[in-house]
């Protein structure tokens, strides 16, 4: 059960004597040992698939992963003593992303943190507004700062009286003041944020053996992609998971840590020899994804960084095309002549549009690849944005579904009760939410209770009951009917059509509709496919490595996979698909990703776009003239390496030489990368030591000169 490995792959794929670690350029096929290793401890050594976790980084890759473990799989039988012949049950391995698994786990270990099973989660924006609220301010960039505070106190394990203990100036009393009134408020939405979906349950088993060692026997074997992002927080869980069993392979890649931004350290990488001394390192260095001029590129870039650990990568494909860098005279004219190029490129080669992807630093790059796309018309996916979950309509949707599953979650009451207006008034709400306060109970709950008439009347009143009335029916159904009946009843109930065309123009009402109903179709396709499997610790033997076939049917009962069936699962996964990403299809269509959602994912033909300084390298989110410091420029560069290294076949390079920016024009200058990237320079003083081979230096000159 391990064809098409190398030597080192397969020792990576084999070896279960203790933790292991697989540290590895690009493209080096680390997430194949993770795919090919399931398959192994499944087939050949007995495990049962439900015992088995495999967690990464982002949605997409998840996505992926869990793809190829299907393939992988598919029609296979177990051959382990007294298994033989047994169908592999694939949709029972739990191949997730961090923040799923966190989901998972407080889902069902919901009581012991305070939390009922159908707690909500925050997307940003709401916890923006949280903070906002008790800052009482309109000065985004301090809201900006205290969520930052906030979220590096949770990923630290620090408790808001911790925090306050610790708090020296004013600026951090205040932040560790907010950040008390945050964790309050949000227990009493019974809701998370993002980095409670890691720290709660971090905390739960550090505090409560019977919980940990329940999960601990649940998972029994762990595979960590992309480990090099973990945090501090993420770290603890894993440790937590793995218990004095350790039995888990992490696999990653220092010169692609890209969420610095988030706490994740690269020292994790160092800890992990320090806490597991019997670690078995694994390298890999045969790269098997892209060609020789692009694999030369990506080493003479991220050879400007001083390094960690000693890596040399080669390929056994061709040197390929040149890679390619073009100049623009705007953002106008880039997309413009990428598209062209693209629509040419893809004609001479008889390509797919699914072969391209474009990418770029940020965001906002996006909107006018997507102008020009489309008036070509010219198929495109979006991801890495969180654009699509970003909409109003959506959001809007997400309220009602959000409400559907906890009442409690006032944000989304307010939200869904008035879009549509359903004539209640901002006074009637103010009164709610003050009776609300007072009586320390959710706004739905108020609405109920009797003392409320002596402030409302009941012509005030009545329009709530009936909206909570709806809300509650909804949520009956919702914990039996299919998803797809009881989306179509909340459509039926709320008029949003009628809604949208009347609170807009009719062309925007007409796009807004359209993705609403892609979101609904969407979401209904999801609740009828069980991908992530539902996962329990409980029920269930939990003596002996092999249990009976028959305890496994447990799992689907109420947990994830079974969406089918349940709603409230559905809404969860929609929270977290916000998060760092869109939505997981592939059509034919071009892909438009930023280069951190595309981390881990290969394209035979990528153009990267904006590659000018203050974008890539990107000059720092908000305070232009601050100074760029080694560790950020550092970090950039690790992120052009992860966008280079993307590319299988071709990679094109753009810069432009004006760009618009907050309506001034601006005079750009190539990314610094570019020229790192194309010249052969010595490595600057301080990364002594040449990584690349003779030979590579060879192929790099070749490559700068166009021949092969
Ligand atoms: P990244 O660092 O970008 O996440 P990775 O190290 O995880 O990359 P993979 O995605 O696992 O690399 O592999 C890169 C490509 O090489 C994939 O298309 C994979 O199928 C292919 N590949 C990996 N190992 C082999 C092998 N031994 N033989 C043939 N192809 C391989
Ligand atoms: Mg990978």
């Amino acid at each position: 059960m391990s064809a098409g490995l190398n030597p080192a792959q397969h020792e990576g794929v084999r070896y279960l004597d203790g933790p292991c670690l697989v540290l590895a350029g690009a493209g080096s096929g680390k997430t194949r040992v993770i795919t090919q290793k399931i398959a192994h401890l499944i087939v050949d050594k007995g495990f049962e698939p439900r015992h088995i976790a495999a967690v990464t980084f982002t949605n997409k890759a998840a996505a992926e992963m869990r793809e190829r473990v299907g393939k992988l799989l598919e029609g296979k039988t177990m051959s382990a003593p007294g298994k033989e012949g047994r169908k592999v049950p694939v949709g029972q391995i739990t191949v997730c992303t961090f923040h799923s698994l966190g989901v998972q786990i407080l889902r069902k270990e919901a009581e012991h943190v305070g939390l009922k099973p159908q707690f909500s989660i925050m997307d940003s924006d709401d916890c923006f507004g949280m903070v906002q609220e008790q800052l009482a301010t309109t000065d985004k960039q301090l809201i900006r700062r205290v969520q930052n505070a906030i979220s590096l106190w949770k990923n630290g394990l620090v408790v808001p009286e911790q925090a306050l203990a610790a708090a020296q100036t004013e600026d951090e009393q205040m932040a560790a003041l907010v950040y008390c009134s945050y964790v309050a408020t949000l227990h009493a939405y019974q809701a998370v944020d993002f980095d409670d979906l890691i720290r709660l349950p971090t905390e739960l088993f550090a505090a409560n053996e019977a919980v940990r060692e329940r999960w601990q026997n649940r998972l029994r074997y762990l595979l960590i992609d992309e480990y090099q992002d973990t945090n501090a927080c993420q770290y603890s869980l894993l440790k937590l998971l793995a218990g004095p069993r350790a039995a888990f392979t992490a696999v990653g890649d220092d010169d692609q840590a890209i969420y610095g931004w988030r706490g994740a350290t690269l020292e994790n990488l160092s800890q992990l020899q320090t806490d597991f001394p019997n670690l078995r390192v694994i390298k890999l260095e045969q790269n098997y994804r892209s060609t020789l001029r692009i694999l030369t590129a990506a080493n003479n870039v991220i050879a400007h960084n001083p390094k960690l650990f000693e890596k040399k990568l080669w390929s056994e494909h061709g040197m390929g095309d040149s890679v390619s860098v073009t100049p623009a005279n705007d953002e106008e004219h880039e997309a413009e002549s990428v598209v062209f190029r693209l629509s040419a490129h893809k004609f001479e080669r008889r390509a797919q549009f699914r072969d391209y992807a474009i990418l770029y630093r940020g965001n906002f790059q996006a909107r006018i690849f997507e102008q020009v796309l489309r008036r070509e018309r010219i198929p495109y996916v979006l991801s890495g944005g969180t654009s699509f979950f970003d909409r109003a309509e959506i959001k809007d949707l997400c309220a009602y579904l959000r409400l559907i599953a906890n009442p409690d979650d006032d944000p989304a009451f307010i939200r869904a009760i008035t879009t549509p207006k359903r004539g209640i008034g901002s006074v009637t709400l103010e009164a709610l939410g003050s009776f609300a306060g007072q009586a320390k109970v959710s706004l739905f709950e108020a609405v109920y209770m009797g003392g409320l008439a002596a402030r409302l009347t009941d012509r005030q009143i009545e329009p709530m009951r009936a909206f909570c009335d709806f809300i509650q029916r909804l949520t009956a159904r919702a914990e039996h009917d299919p998803a797809s009946s009881v989306l179509d009843d909340m459509m039926d109930g709320i008029h949003y059509e009628a809604y949208l065309y009347d609170a807009f123009d009719e062309r925007q009402a007409q796009g807004k509709w359209t993705n609403v109903l892609e979101f609904l179709q969407w979401l209904k396709k999801k609740g009828t496919k069980p991908e992530a499997a539902g996962i329990d610790a409980g029920g269930g033997a939990q003596t002996g490595a092999v249990e009976a076939e028959e305890a496994t049917g447990y799992d689907n009962a109420d947990g994830f996979g079974d969406t089918g069936k349940n709603l409230l699962g559905l809404i969860q996964t929609v929270a977290l698909m916000s998060m760092l990403e869109g939505r997981d299809e592939d059509p034919d269509a071009v892909k438009l990703s930023t280069v951190h959602a595309s981390k881990g994912l290969e394209y035979p033909h990528v153009f990267l776009v904006g590659c000018e300084e203050g974008i890539m390298p990107h000059r720092g989110s908000s305070d232009d003239d601050a100074p760029v410091d080694d560790a950020r420029i550092e970090e950039e560069r690790r992120l052009m390496y992860v966008a280079i290294t993307r590319a299988q076949r071709s990679l094109h390079l753009t810069y432009c030489k004006k760009r618009k920016r907050a309506r001034e024009t601006i005079v750009c200058e190539p990314s610094r990368f570019i020229k790192e990237m194309l010249l052969d320079e010595a490595p600057p003083p301080g990364a002594d030591e040449a990584p690349m081979t003779p030979k590579d230096r060879l192929a790099s000159l070749k490559a700068l000169l166009g021949g092969a």
